[in-house]
């Protein structure tokens, strides 16, 4: 029997869960919504339905070993619990770990998401080969995990990696997590849109002026065709990215670090501004080791770096 592992990305959204070998294969997967509910046993239930699907799917030809999640959360990964998540509140403070036990019996792990797609980067996607890196998702927020010779560095509060909220305007936008001027209110896709908005009378030519409904990929679009104010939009995203990378180039001397999230999309308008300022910021060795590439995993990063601690590989 082939040793698999089921891995778990826990979104706001979606609730998605793989069967996945120890080479990285995925053998099935499934897909459900993420209960809306404010309890925290509903959430339980919906993860292991799905975890029962992936484990009839393939229980012809494997042995499922363990279980993993990637949870949208500061994790105290040694306890088993969720600390503190933002976008799912039922969970803040959940023995997550020994609820799932319970009832799966078997071996379970919770991770962080942004630090679970760090290792699946590192694994087999972006940053393969390389034993120190850093990766910023630009989704909702700014997310962000880090690999420090090999293994993802945690913190004793699970606090370690949060990217996002360094801080690059000290007067700057408030952040949700109460302090101003975060990384996060000027590169995630939200802030994308936040500043179009902000800046888009001063582009009375702009083709996004007045949309009712705006995405960061719209932005991007813009931007593609020449648009003014998109490409202002973008140099300024790529500006403040560049300045928080610029001092975790200096602090953690990573070898590459990997971009990745639903703005991501917009590379091509913001990455030459990114490494513009680590140039110009970092010091001259690390800045000039310091790869920065886009991530080529797409979702499935989180689903690929839980599997690999589930596997025992990290
Ligand atoms: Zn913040």
């Amino acid at each position: 029997m082939k040793k698999v592992v089921l891995a778990c990305d826990l979104g706001g959204t979606n609730l998605r869960m793989a069967a996945v070998d120890a080479d990285g294969a995925i053998l099935h997967r499934t897909k459900r919504d993420t209960p809306k509910s404010d309890r925290a046993d509903e959430v339980v239930r919906t993860l292991v339905e799905s975890a029962r699907e992936c484990t009839d799917a393939v229980a012809a030809t494997a042995e499922i070993i363990a279980l993993a999640a990637a949870v949208p959360a500061t994790v105290n990964v040694g306890k088993g619990v969720l600390m503190k998540a933002p976008n799912l509140p039922s969970l803040d403070g959940f023995r997550f770990v020994a609820a799932v036990q319970s009832e799966l019996g078997i071996r379970t792990i919770i991770e962080n998401d942004a630090t679970s797609a760090a290792l699946g980067e590192a694994w087999l996607g972006a940053s393969k080969g390389f034993d120190n890196s850093i990766m910023v998702t630009l989704g909702t927020g700014v997310g962000g995990g880090i690999i420090i010779n090999g293994q993802p560095l945690r913190g004793p509060d699970g606090t370690a990696g949060e990217i996002g909220h360094i801080c690059v305007e000290p007067f700057g936008a408030p952040c949700g997590c109460g302090a101003r001027g975060c990384v996060e209110q000027y590169s995630s896709a939200t802030a994308v849109v936040r500043l179009t908005r902000e800046l888009e009378s001063q582009y009375v030519k702009s083709e996004l002026q007045n949309r009712s409904r705006l995405t960061s990929l719209d932005v991007f679009e813009a931007g593609k065709n020449g648009d003014e104010l998109a490409l202002e939009v973008f140099r300024q995203m790529g500006f403040y990215l560049g300045i928080a990378l610029a001092d975790l180039v200096n602090v953690l001397n990573p070898e590459i670090i990997v971009i990745g999230g639903g703005a991501a999309a917009g590379w091509e308008l913001f990455v030459e501004y990114v490494r513009d300022q680590i140039r110009e910021r970092a010091f001259r060795e690390p800045a000039i080791r310091a790869e920065v590439v886009r991530a080529v995993l797409g979702d499935d990063a989180g689903i690929l770096g839980a599997a690999r601690l589930a596997h025992g590989l990290v």
